[in-house]
């Protein structure tokens, strides 16, 4: 079972909620995967101390020009869906523009003059921990200066493939890097305030959840601050609300250091723990 733990925006206390389940379920005997998913700046590993088992470069590959062959005829950048290769025949200009290339491989059909070669680069990396009683961790991380951590994460999930129960630590917001997690998902986990810009987040969230057909509930955190707002719109939507996080000075304390609630609390453990029951009991039967 995978369950991803999302927000709309960053700064919810999605990261919070992952990495105390994840401690939630070890706890309890399981043998949980955490997924860190937010390639862009992953911070899972702050909470965990791990050995590392391996790691795999996710290398993507693009065309390389050679100009002694080519004849500025065209053909590649009319192949290329993704405007990747800039050409100017009248001056005999050509360039591959890297961050646009998806790696197709379209252009290499499409000359004639075998003008054109493939040469790898590097997109980023994704790390296998294991930690404790045979739990792991996996952490995916782009290269500097890439464009896009989509194909990063898809090889981030692929790697959790033979692993029973995987916690995955979404990217924030909700654009491409959003959806190539939670579409692997079982069950959508969501985090949210309860403010004004917290349910236009979370309106959004469910919105794409629901066209891509799976189940979803809702964290409130940071509850007690903000207004009804949220409580009234899961009301209506039928949407369950599986926690609230109170707002409280002695839990921003220990996430700012680095330390895991659940790790000093009981309470917390137990409280994560039937909250992944309830999931676990329903997690088929809402939309
Ligand atoms: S198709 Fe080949 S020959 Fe034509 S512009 Fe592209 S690289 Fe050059
Ligand atoms: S590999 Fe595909 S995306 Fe990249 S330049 Fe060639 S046609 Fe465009």
């Amino acid at each position: 079972m995978k369950i991803a733990v999302a927000s709309g925006k960053g700064g919810t206390g999605k990261t919070f909620v992952a990495t105390n389940l994840f401690y939630a379920l070890q706890n309890e005997g399981l043998v949980p995967t955490l997924l860190d998913c937010d390639a862009e700046a992953p911070n899972a590993g702050i909470f965990f101390n791990g050995k590392k088992k391996h790691t795999l470069e996710v290398v993507l590959k693009v065309p390389e020009i050679d100009t002694k062959r080519c004849t500025y005829c065209g053909k590649c950048h009319e192949y290329c869906n993704y405007n990747a290769v800039f050409i100017i025949p009248p001056v005999k200009v050509i360039r591959i523009l890297e961050e646009l290339c998806h790696g197709c491989g379209a252009c290499l059909y499409a000359c004639n003059e075998k003008a054109i070669n493939e040469k790898e680069i590097c997109l980023g990396k994704v790390s296998r921990f294991d930690l404790s009683l045979g739990a792991s961790m996996i952490v995916t991380q782009i290269c500097v200066g890439v464009y896009s951590p989509v194909k990063v994460i898809q090889a981030g999930v692929r790697e959790t493939n033979d692993d029973p129960l995987v916690i995955m630590d979404s990217p924030p917001g909700t654009s491409c890097p959003f959806i190539q997690t939670v579409v692997r998902a079982d069950y959508v986990l969501l985090v949210t305030e309860p403010t004004p810009f917290g349910l236009s987040d979370l309106k959004h969230s469910i919105t794409i959840l629901k066209g891509l057909d799976k189940s979803c509930g809702v964290i409130i955190n940071r509850s007690g601050m903000g207004d009804r707002a949220i409580y009234d719109f899961l009301q209506q939507q039928k949407i369950p609300l599986l926690m609230e996080i109170p707002f409280d000075k002695s839990i921003a304390a220990a996430y700012a250091k680095g330390d895991l609630v659940a790790m000093q609390n009981k309470a917390w453990c137990e409280k994560l723990f039937s909250m992944f029951n309830l999931i676990v009991a329903n997690g088929n039967s809402h939309h």
